[in-house]
């Protein structure tokens, strides 16, 4: 099999190497405030062993960490709640360090384990940096993490036991985003940073693979629906790569209607989608984003141009949802069903609240849940109305 990286806007070609991050050409195109430009993805030319799950770095190279193969179950009460026979939940918080991002650490480490890079850096709300400490104190490598003084205290800590250097930034992700990018361009650090590493949109594509195998092996039908919470847009990016596989690899006969699932203080792709429908192709200026649901908060989303093209391509649909209706659905699903997930997971759930009655009631729904309830407790503690 020949992997390289591809462009999607002008086709160039660009092999996978450490350094290599956005394409020549189309990064020119970068806008002040605007999303990135010039993403790139991963593609393959020949034919993988049938059954495997196709990925750029060899399996010698995976760090010794078990991420992924996350359970897909049946919430039976929800089930019955609702009247939705076919609704599944993806539980992504199973993950090592409790979130979806492990599977873009886990690609990106073993990337660099298998080119001898010692130091990866990046920029992080918080899940991210917490994931890539845990996959580096795997892989042995020194891990170096910006994030905002304001994130998180369980992520942080989390940092800071798995071992990683923390870089506490005066200021929001954007500027934790280019203070990463200046270090690493300075000193040779592999960056992770979200969708400008093509390799964290490839590791979550992860994802796409084990829910089809697993719907056919509880004998349920393919999904039709997936729900997935979106900020800075390469969670989705990843499921979409995902089933575009499983296209081209003839696993699926079509993609499944993929909802992006918004806050409202925090919604610059459901916005976009808006004006595109206007026809406007521009993200508009960026708003300053505020949500409860932190992890989904992002002024800019970095992967914004990338994950609006694919949703147009795909009929890809938005749902934005209130702080109040987040809140509110981290109990229902906590309660009635044993997960407890952060806000941004459960703005996915109140997404697929919001919008059931207008899908077919017996049409298999997966909501993916990225990330444990446990690692903002403030939130939570809001939501049930307790004094923190
Ligand atoms: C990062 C993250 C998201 C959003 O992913 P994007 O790629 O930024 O859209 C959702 N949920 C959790 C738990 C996350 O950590």
């Amino acid at each position: 099999m020949k992997w390289f990286y591809r462009c999607p806007s002008c086709d160039a070609r660009y092999d996978i190497v450490p350094g290599r991050y956005l394409c020549d050409a189309c990064a020119t195109r970068q806008q002040v405030d605007r999303p990135l430009a010039g993403v790139l993805e991963v593609e393959w030319e020949g034919d993988p062993a049938p059954g495997t799950l196709p990925l750029p770095v060899e399996a010698e190279w995976f760090p010794p960490i078990p991420v992924g193969n996350t359970p897909l179950w049946a919430p039976v009460r929800l089930r019955a709640e609702f009247s939705a026979p076919n609704l599944w939940l993806k539980d992504d918080t199973c993950n090592p360090s409790g979130s979806f991002k492990d599977r873009a650490s886990f690609l990106v480490a073993a990337f660099a384990k298998k080119h001898g890079v010692q130091e990866i850096v990046l920029a992080s709300t918080g899940n991210a940096a917490s994931s890539m400490a845990a996959v580096g104190a795997a892989a042995g490598l020194h891990i170096k993490v910006f994030l905002p003084a304001s994130a998180p205290v369980a992520k942080r800590i989390q940092v800071l036991q798995y071992g990683a250097e923390l870089v506490s930034v005066d200021g929001n992700y954007d500027k934790a985003f280019d203070l990463s990018l200046e270090y690493s361009n300075r000193t040779g650090a592999l960056s992770r940073n979200t969708a400008y590493n093509p390799l964290t949109i490839e590791g979550k594509k992860t994802v796409a693979y084990e829910i089809v195998d697993d719907l056919v092996k509880a004998g349920a039908s393919a999904p039709a629906h997936i729900f997935v919470p979106v900020g800075d847009g390469v969670i989705i990016a990843g499921v979409y790569r995902g089933f575009e596989n499983l296209l081209k690899l003839g696993r699926i006969a079509t993609i499944p209607i993929i909802w992006a699932c918004q806050a409202e203080g925090s919604s610059a792709i459901a916005r976009a989608l808006a004006l595109s429908h206007a026809g406007s192709d521009d993200f508009g200026a960026p708003q300053s984003s505020s949500t409860i649901a932190d992890s989904i908060s992002v002024d800019v989303p970095r992967n914004g141009l990338h994950a609006l093209s694919k949703i147009k391509k795909y009929g890809g649909r938005t749902v934005v949802v209130s702080d109040a209706e987040i809140l509110a659905a981290q109990k229902t699903l906590s309660s009635g069903s044993g997960l407890f997930a952060e806000p941004s997971s459960s703005a996915a759930f109140a997404g697929w609240l919001k919008v059931r009655e207008t899908i077919p009631a017996t049409d298999t729904c997966v909501l993916l849940i990225t990330g444990s309830g446990l690692k903002d407790i403030k939130a939570a503690a809001l939501g049930l109305g307790l004094e923190q």
